[in-house]
């Protein structure tokens, strides 16, 4: 890898969400001088879902990042703070509204921008683990030396590929029910998810309390989850499962979003259509770990493993990991920034070890 600087950074930091971005102000503060690759405007990447800024800026509201609701700022600000406390807020508009997906990570980059982080945007394709300092080769800029590396590259969700889904993405089409289950346009409508496993029954689960009526849309004519899973759907009397189903279209109207989808019902060879509000799609996650080869331990599933309990360690000694990269389970902007607070931290003392600070 040809190296293009002399220097040996303290800490280079992977990623563009909101454990990479929450690491930085945390390195920066800690005076690491941190350096982001935050990944390259590409239509790769842009079809896949790793653009710049995250997962989160794929989305418009975000409704529960703390501290930030969605919605008509000055509205909460009234229910949130009493009169004779406003006056030391600036004044708020009447029609100001509070944050976005996108906002939300602007302002987290811009934050650890005014720091003194330096942002690179390009995409990092390889790195060298095996001895310190660590190799980073990025795509555009050449390669770089750094004592410690923070890896928040995040996972992408799987969808089907169908260009009528990518179509209604943020018009109805989701591929996470936590986070978009309970947006009004999904309330009361029939819904439709994806998926025979754990995750899918467990999505269906959380849209049966909103949703008027669940169809779990199930490719073979059986299950994958676990049998207490099974248990709990079946238990479930507003979600339907529809077996030997697969989607073939999203439909909908620009205005409307989502409001049907074409099936085949595979069995027959028969094309079924129904009236859905929305689809969700729980077909797994793929965690973005192409460029660290077999050089660090992952999980089964493809997740950087954690090694130490509570800690962002891993099996290579310098090398942290945080947000989604590494965690299968939680996957919520509010955690991974916790766990890229945490990886920050945890670099900034192995470096204090080793008086490189
Ligand atoms: C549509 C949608 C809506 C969501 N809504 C909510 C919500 O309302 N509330 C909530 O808490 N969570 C929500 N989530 C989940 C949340 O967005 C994620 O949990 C969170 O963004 C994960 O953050 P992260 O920092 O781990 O990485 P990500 O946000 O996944 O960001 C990782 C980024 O790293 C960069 N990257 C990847 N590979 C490379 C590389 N090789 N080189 C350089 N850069 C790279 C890319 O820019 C990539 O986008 C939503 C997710 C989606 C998809």
């Amino acid at each position: 890898m040809e190296i293009v600087s002399e220097k040996i950074e303290k800490t280079i930091i992977i990623g563009s969400g909101p454990a990479a971005w929450s690491a930085a102000i945390y390195a920066a503060r800690a005076n690491l001088e941190p350096l982001v690759f935050e990944g390259a405007n590409t239509e790769e990447n842009r079809m896949q879902g790793t653009l710049p800024l995250g997962q989160l800026a794929q989305t418009t509201e975000v409704e529960n990042y703390a501290g930030f609701p969605s919605g008509n700022l000055k509205a909460f600000i009234d229910s949130a703070i009493d009169d004779q406390q406003q006056w030391m807020l600036p004044p708020v508009e009447e029609e100001a509204h509070a944050v976005t997906g996108p906002e939300l990570m602007n302002l987290m980059r811009q934050q650890a921008r005014n720091f003194g982080t330096r942002v690179i945007t390009d995409d990092v394709v390889d790195t060298e683990l095996k001895e310190t300092p660590f190799t980073v080769k990025t795509s555009e800029n050449g390669s770089f030396r750094c004592h410690t590396l923070i890896v928040a590259t995040g996972a992408r969700a799987n969808y089907l590929g169908l260009e009528s889904e990518d179509a209604y993405k943020n018009k109805g089409v989701s591929a996470c029910a936590v986070c978009d289950g309970a947006l009004p346009r999904f309330r009361n409508k029939p819904l439709g998810v994806v998926g025979g496993g754990d995750s899918a029954i467990e999505e269906a689960t959380y849209l049966s309390k909103f949703a008027s009526q669940v169809y779990l849309i199930v490719r073979r004519d059986q299950l994958r989850a676990s049998k207490i899973m099974q248990e709990r759907l079946s238990a479930n009397e507003k979600i339907k499962v529809l077996w030997n189903h697969e989607v073939q279209e999203v439909v909908g109207e620009e205005k409307l979003g989502v409001t049907g989808l074409k099936l085949l019902q595979n069995k027959e060879n028969q094309g079924v259509e129904i009236e859905v509000g929305g689809l969700f799609l729980a077909i797994g996650h793929t965690p973005n770990t192409k460029f660290l080869r077999d050089q660090v331990e992952l999980t089964e599933s493809g997740y950087i493993r954690w090694t130490e309990n509570f800690r962002t360690a891993t099996s290579v000694p310098g090398l942290f990991a945080a947000g989604d990269v590494a965690d299968d389970y939680y996957r919520q902007a509010i955690t991974s920034a916790g766990t890229g607070c945490m990886a920050a931290l945890d670099a900034e003392r192995l470096l204090a070890e080793h008086h490189l600070l």
